[in-house]
């Protein structure tokens, strides 16, 4: 089997599957010394039961962990949270360690007759580009300064992105994620830069086509990414989980593919109305039917990212009545 990609999806499969006993080989062009464009950021209770199944100490990469969130709107006010888990880690020496004594070359990958597991991320090296994919700009630095000591959120009006401070020690990534780069940069203005790091991420699940023939499509290629958040980690982690679990129980590429596309679709159904409701808030239709139904799960959302949020304000943004 290869893995395509050894992002964070790729280099824990590559750990976990060998673990198991699987002939498995990956493959990524990165070049050493590579600073991977992300917030870091991440829940630390849900990535720790993934670590412990290939007995790594996630302890030993956190960075910062968040104490207090601050959680702001440009049409709702700053709101402090306590963190419930929310932390930034060291994710370039997480992934290089995972695939340290494994089997992986620094070759690009571009497909033969072997199952081929698609772990290439807003590439889709593999499953190929579709028309109904949907991305967002971002761009991070790696800063001295922040306008915050703490983890920072600041949503855009109308679900158009979201500016963040997430600290890393003594620096800051200090990033912008929205549909209009020219926004991005100008929330970014007056931010020192050690880095500068971006690249788009994909915010929708894509679904219609999870594998092709001896492919099979993990993480952020078939748009794992939290459409609220765009938390996609631990959502990579869980496509790639399942697919341990699906290839533990079939050897049949078939009965595999058939079975992981409906886990994945099952797992993360949310995805589907989450991305209509933010579509919806960007086109000024508020209130709508589906936005009612989400505005909870899109809070469950930030919960999940480790945020203990409970605010009717935030709710209310969501639901488009703000
Ligand atoms: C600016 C920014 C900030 C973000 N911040 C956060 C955050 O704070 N928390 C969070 O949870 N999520 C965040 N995300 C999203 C998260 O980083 C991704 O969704 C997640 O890393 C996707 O994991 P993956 O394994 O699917 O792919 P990736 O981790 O992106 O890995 C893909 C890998 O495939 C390799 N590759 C591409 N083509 C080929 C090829 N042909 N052959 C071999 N290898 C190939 C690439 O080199 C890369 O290493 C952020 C994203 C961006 C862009």
């Amino acid at each position: 089997m290869n893995i395509c990609g050894l992002g964070i999806s790729g280099s824990y499969l590559l750990r976990r599957l060998s673990d198991l006993g699987f002939q498995v080989k990956g493959y990524d062009p990165k070049r050493p010394g590579y600073y991977i464009p992300c917030g870091y950021a991440t829940n630390e209770n849900n990535m720790k039961e993934f670590c412990r199944q290939i007995n790594v100490e996630f302890e030993d990469y956190i960075v910062s962990r968040a104490e207090n969130v601050i959680i702001s709107g440009d049409n709702f006010p700053e709101q402090t949270f306590r963190g419930s888990g929310l932390c930034t880690f060291d994710k370039n020496r997480f992934e290089l360690d995972l695939v340290k004594g494994m089997n992986y070359s620094t070759e690009r990958f571009t497909g033969n007759s072997e199952l081929s597991l698609d772990c290439s991320g807003i590439s889709r090296a593999l499953l190929g580009k579709t028309i109904d994919d949907y991305t967002m700009n971002a761009i991070e630095y790696l800063s001295e300064n922040s306008g915050h000591d703490n983890f920072y959120f600041n949503f855009y009006r109308n679900g158009t992105g979201y500016f963040w401070e997430f600290p890393m020690g003594d620096k800051y990534h200090v990033g912008a994620g929205g549909i209009d780069q020219n926004e991005n940069m100008r929330r970014l203005e007056g931010f020192q830069k050690i880095l500068v790091t971006g690249r788009r991420i994909r915010l929708k699940p894509l679904f219609e086509n999870i594998c092709l023939p001896n492919v099979i499509g993990i993480g952020e290629s078939i748009g794992c990414v939290s459409p609220i958040t765009g938390e996609g980690i631990v959502p990579s982690l869980r496509s790639a989980e399942i697919f341990v679990e699906c290839a533990r129980k079939s050897e049949d590429f078939s009965e595999l593919s058939a079975n992981y596309s409906s886990r994945i679709i099952k797992e993360f159904a949310r995805y589907e109305g989450l991305h209509r409701m933010v579509l919806s808030m960007q086109s000024g239709r508020v209130l709508t039917f589906n936005n009612l139904k989400y505005a909870m799960t899109a809070l469950n959302e930030i919960r999940d990212f480790g945020i203990d949020v409970k605010a009717r304000s935030i709710l209310l943004h969501f639901a488009g009545f703000s």
